[in-house]
């Protein structure tokens, strides 16, 4: 509804509002009695919809229905005197007047406090209210014969925490702003950047043009932008910074409406881009399909560990030099509502990005000691996701946990991923110490499918390394990849680290890797991950 259909319909409620006064104040017997003051309820109104214009027209209005041609008392005909209804008149004047002014003083306030909303004080950028301020504003403006021609990008500034952490809040803001001025001068065509939360920018700008190819490719040259402003040096009390932008972006539609769903894309794109480990993500609607599909799934799992639908199977470990089974690693397994076995890599990528990972991990570390101490396991390894490994109250919580159930630290041995290493090398490197001071071994697993640097190793007081089986496929036919095993397992050696081979299928591969050093390996060579109690029965024929 327009603002002018908006406001016929408010005079039109008022007139019949003044209607129904008058007659009320005739039919009760004339302004000699209690009712005439009704007529100041609708005189209030206009006063709240149209202000001080409402508020005269409204007093003039009310005092002359109820003046000159109303009765006193309607049952003797008596009428009022010219002094008696002058000074209502002037008497709704003066309460429509004060009323008006104590309205706009109230507006003027809201107008203050929305406006001090609408500015982030620390970088003098607009912020999240600002842009959905503004969003409404152009949303309300756009329709089939006007299309819209504008985007957002979000972008946020993945390394701003650490700046913080390291150098404070101050420098932190500095090099935002600096950040979000740079952009502004660097993008040409007609945009605004936002403060959109601590560690985000929104950018909102134009995109004139017909084809959707090449508005997507404006919104792309945008993201170039700022991903190169932010890998430029700014430098913020003589030090230098540079900070690493993560993007996702939509490109609004005829059909939006709603600034809250067209930033929810925008965040969308963003998320998806973090998740896959990219800079820059364009909304697709196939992600929401996914969120959609991502949430039941993890619904589903919260509900299959109440229902107890999780096991843990054993894959066993053997040792090179003795050749005797040494202990095992405990790998998920899920059998959902149909008993149907649901393998850990359909589900756990999805689960580590979710708070879920800790119930999942503390039902692993659980049944891991249980088995561990009612079958008398021999040394089980389990897999800590990154973000188990950040948890600090988990990593310091593990030797007391791992007692409560009589079992030794000695016997669990706790499997890393490389990504934690990346995402915060100092956190990862006091998690791993504090596990090894409780007395857990920690080895690192997958090695050489991720970053693959020896170098952080060397500061890392890990007690294992467990190669990745890509590294095994082509031992047999490859020399390259036997030159490329060798060179892990001796530069591990070196790292006095205990190196065990994933993946042996074979009796040539498991030569291999032997005649090359390694000390433990794990295969489908020897056995497949087994139930427990099929674990245990291998176990008891091979000793
Ligand atoms: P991972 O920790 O590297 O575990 C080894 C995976 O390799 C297991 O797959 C195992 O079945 C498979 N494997 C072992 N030997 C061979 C072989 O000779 N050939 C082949 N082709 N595959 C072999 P699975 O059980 O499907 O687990 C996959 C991944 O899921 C694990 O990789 C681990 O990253 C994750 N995962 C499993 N259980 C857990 C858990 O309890 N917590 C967490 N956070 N992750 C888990
Ligand atoms: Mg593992
Ligand atoms: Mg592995």
């Amino acid at each position: 509804m327009s603002e002018f259909t908006r406001s016929i319909f408010k005079l039109l409620f008022i007139i019949t509002f003044f209607a129904f006064g008058t007659w009320l104040v005739y039919f009760t017997g004339g302004t000699g009695y209690a009712y005439p003051y009704v007529i100041l309820l609708p005189i209030l109104l206009s006063t709240a919809w149209f202000g001080l214009p409402g508020a005269t027209l409204g007093a003039v209005a009310g005092g002359l229905l109820i003046g000159p041609l109303m009765p006193l008392d309607v049952s003797t005909d008596t009428y009022q005197t010219i002094d008696n209804w002058l000074a209502r008149i002037a008497f709704f004047l003066l309460i429509g007047v004060f009323s008006a002014g104590i309205l706009q003083s109230l507006r003027l306030a809201n107008q203050r406090h929305l406006h001090a909303l609408e500015i982030d004080h620390k970088t003098g950028l607009g912020t999240q209210a600002a842009l959905n301020r503004d969003l409404k504003r152009l949303l309300r403006r756009t329709s089939q014969d006007n299309p819209p021609s504008s985007a957002i990008l979000l972008v946020r500034m993945q390394d701003l925490w650490e700046i913080l952490q390291s150098m404070g809040a101050d420098t932190a803001e500095q090099v935002v702003k600096d950040l979000a001025n740079q952009i502004t001068q660097n993008i040409e065509i007609p945009h605004q950047v936002y403060r959109f939360s601590k560690s985000e920018l929104a950018i909102l700008f134009s995109v004139e043009s017909q084809e959707e190819v090449d508005r997507q490719e404006k919104v792309g040259a945008v993201f170039d932008i700022a991903k190169r402003v932010g890998e430029e040096e700014t430098v913020v009390k003589g030090i230098p910074f540079r900070v690493q932008i993560v993007a996702g972006s939509y490109l609004i539609r005829d059909n939006d409406q709603n600034p809250e769903i067209v930033i929810n894309r925008a965040r969308t794109g963003l998320s998806v881009a973090i998740e896959n480990n990219v800079p820059y993500r364009r909304y697709d609607p196939m992600f929401d399909q996914k969120t959609a599909e991502r949430v039941q799934l993890i619904a589903r799992v919260r509900d299959g560990l109440v229902k107890q639908q999780f096991q843990l199977f054993y894959q066993p470990k053997i040792c090179m030099r003795t050749g005797r089974h040494v202990g095992s690693e405990a790998l998920l397994r899920w059998f959902d509502q149909d008993n149907k076995m649901v393998m850990p890599g359909l589900f756990m990528p999805k689960v580590e990005s979710t708070s879920l990972i800790d119930p999942v991990t503390r039902f692993v570390i659980a049944k891991a000691c249980e088995n561990i101490k009612s079958h008398n396991l021999m040394s089980v390894s389990i897999n800590f996701a990154i973000d188990n490994l950040m948890n600090s109250a988990l990593i310091e919580e593990l030797g007391r946990i791992v007692a409560s159930y009589g079992v030794s630290p000695e016997s669990l041995e706790i499997e890393i991923t490389e990504g934690a290493l990346i995402r915060d090398p100092e956190q990862a490197k006091t998690a791993v110490r504090t596990l090894r001071d409780q007395g857990f071994k920690v080895s690192l697993d997958d090695f050489g499918t991720g970053y693959s640097s020896f170098q952080y190793l060397t500061h890392l007081p890990l007690s294992g390394l467990k190669i990745d089986r890509a590294f095994v496929e082509n031992l047999e036919t490859s020399a390259d990849a036997r030159t490329i095993m060798e060179s892990m397992i001796s530069m591990a050696k070196a790292l006095k680290l205990e190196v065990t081979v994933e993946g042996i299928e074979t009796e040539e591969q498991r030569k291999i890797v032997t005649d090359l050093g390694a000390d433990l390996v794990q295969g489908f060579h020897y056995s497949r991950p087994l139930p427990l109690t099929v674990y245990q029965q291998w176990a008891k024929a091979r000793s």
